[in-house]
């Protein structure tokens, strides 16, 4: 059964169409992974590396097409889009050039004779969401492929075509069986992928409650598991934060990028009482600069929201808190209003007087909306922010490094941010969300190690 891919700006328009596969479909498709696991593993290092690199440069001609079809399924703006698949490709380059030196055994100890090795695990199945469909899908192949696993990548059904593109170029480089694409339902495909026994790793990205599932039916078969899940981050606003244009531009895009579908997003805001109409106005400020509309429009910085569940739960929180008696400002221009009903846009809005109790508070909203609430203590402000069951990532606005410092050492969270929030300035430098935010990290070389055994070799 095919299932019809939308242009969430423009509903009328049907971008390709997704074989919603069975799982007698996914266990044929296995077996190839695996057969080709044989030969691919056995493979040098120095001719993967080549393999990868010659992958990437096809990718880099074909990036101008794959960005297109990646927003006309998506929906983010075409910059953003553009900036996810250079990233997978920088990524397929450094880890290119990593591998030589990540394969050599290591000396454990010059006095005894024993050597850690590495090889590659078998294979690896690799499932991916819809808010980052190609970086968070390449992410996890690349490494996998370079260190001589076959890869199952099973992408999110609203938006599997950029990937699959991706997939088709890569294939150009690799035998047969080693990267290959299954697409169709999470309890179906995934599923199948997570019981399989012939699965030895799983890298997963997406929803918390999803990861849960994933774990338990992974433990069946003793799973190796790659979990990043998903976040409510805290920003905190100290009282002698500097928010200059500069900050509140940052701050915006930390809150808006992806229109807040984004796992790091700030989706909470703790401001210190005295800044509080500051900030307010500030924000309002910058977020009335916002232009929603169709991601391929050369004016829009805000794409809609990618599907139909999404906007509707997002437009049920924003109702929600208002009929809880909240202020919603709703901020931004429509680029094109007249087309409006056609795509799932929503305006950006700011969310005032909410309690630590009210679900836009408690939950991961994933949507153009942040709650600014007040504080007048740190350290309660501190409590505030850890009050919640994740640990993606969090921030301290303040002019004071060594207090961001200390606060960072208290916030539960896997990276904190000094008056930026989200990802740090080299790109390749990422840590691992905790608590049931997940648990792999994967820069560098610790991408490489989760994909390989290593075992002892000496006397
Ligand atoms: P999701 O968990 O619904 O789906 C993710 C993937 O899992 C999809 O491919 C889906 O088809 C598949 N899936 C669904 N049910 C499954 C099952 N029972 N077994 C196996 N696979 C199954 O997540 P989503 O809605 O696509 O993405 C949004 C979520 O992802 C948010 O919670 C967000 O925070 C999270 N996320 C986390 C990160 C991170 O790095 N921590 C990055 C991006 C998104």
């Amino acid at each position: 059964m095919f299932q019809d891919v939308i242009n969430p700006a423009r509903f009328s328009e049907t971008v390709g169409k997704v074989w919603m596969m069975s799982e007698a479909e996914v266990d044929e498709v296995l077996e190839q992974a695996h057969i080709a696991f044989n030969t691919w593993s056995r493979t040098a290092p120095e001719h993967r590396s080549h393999k990868l690199r010659d992958a990437a440069r096809d990718l880099r001609s074909a990036l101008p097409e794959i960005a297109t079809l990646f927003v006309r399924e998506n929906g983010k703006p075409l910059r953003e889009a553009e900036i996810d698949i250079r990233r997978s490709i920088e990524l397929a380059e450094i880890i290119a050039s990593d591998l030589l030196e990540w394969s050599k055994p290591a000396v454990l100890d010059p006095s005894q004779p024993v050597l850690a090795r590495r090889r590659p695990r078998g294979v690896t199945a690799v499932i991916s969401p819809w808010n980052s469909p190609v970086l968070l899908s390449f992410k996890r192949v690349i490494p996998a492929i370079a260190t001589g696993n076959s890869v199952v990548l099973k992408p999110a059904s609203q938006c599997p075509l950029a990937v699959l593109e991706c997939a088709r170029i890569i294939n150009k480089h690799l035998p047969s069986g080693v990267l290959n694409v299954v697409t169709g339902s999470g309890p179906i495909v995934g599923e199948k992928l997570t019981t399989d026994e012939r699965v030895r790793t799983i890298a997963f990205t997406g929803s918390t409650a999803t990861g849960r599932r994933i774990m338990e039916l992974g433990s069946r078969t003793i799973k190796k598991l790659f979990m990043e899940l998903g976040g409510n981050d805290p920003a905190l606003v100290l009282q002698n934060a500097i928010l200059d244009e500069d900050a509140v531009a940052r701050m915006t895009h930390a809150i808006l990028r992806g229109a807040g579908q984004v796992c790091i997003a700030i989706k909470r805001i703790y401001v210190h009482r005295s800044r509080y109409d500051e900030l307010v106005d500030k924000l309002s400020q910058s977020f009335d600069r916002v232009v929603v509309g169709d991601g391929l429009a050369a004016e829009t910085t805000m794409g809609p929201l990618n599907n139909k569940s999404q906007f509707d739960f997002v437009l049920g929180l924003i109702e929600q808190s208002r009929n809880a008696g909240l202020r919603v400002l709703t901020k931004g221009k429509k680029l094109d209003p007249k087309s409006w009903q056609q795509g799932y846009f929503v305006l950006p809005a700011l969310i005032l007087g909410a309690a630590e109790d009210h679900d836009i508070v408690r939950c991961e909203q994933f949507g153009p909306m942040v709650p600014i609430l007040s504080f007048t203590d740190e350290e309660e402000a501190v409590a505030r922010a850890n009050n919640t069951p994740y640990g993606l990532r969090a921030s301290v606005w303040t002019a004071g490094r060594d207090r961001a410092e200390a606060l960072a050492d208290r916030l539960e969270a896997g990276a904190v941010f000094w008056n930026n929030h989200g990802i740090f300035r080299d790109l390749h430098i990422e840590f691992p969300g905790i608590k049931q935010s997940g648990f792999s990290r994967d820069s560098r070389w610790a991408a490489l190690d989760h994909y390989a055994d290593t075992y002892g070799f000496g006397e």
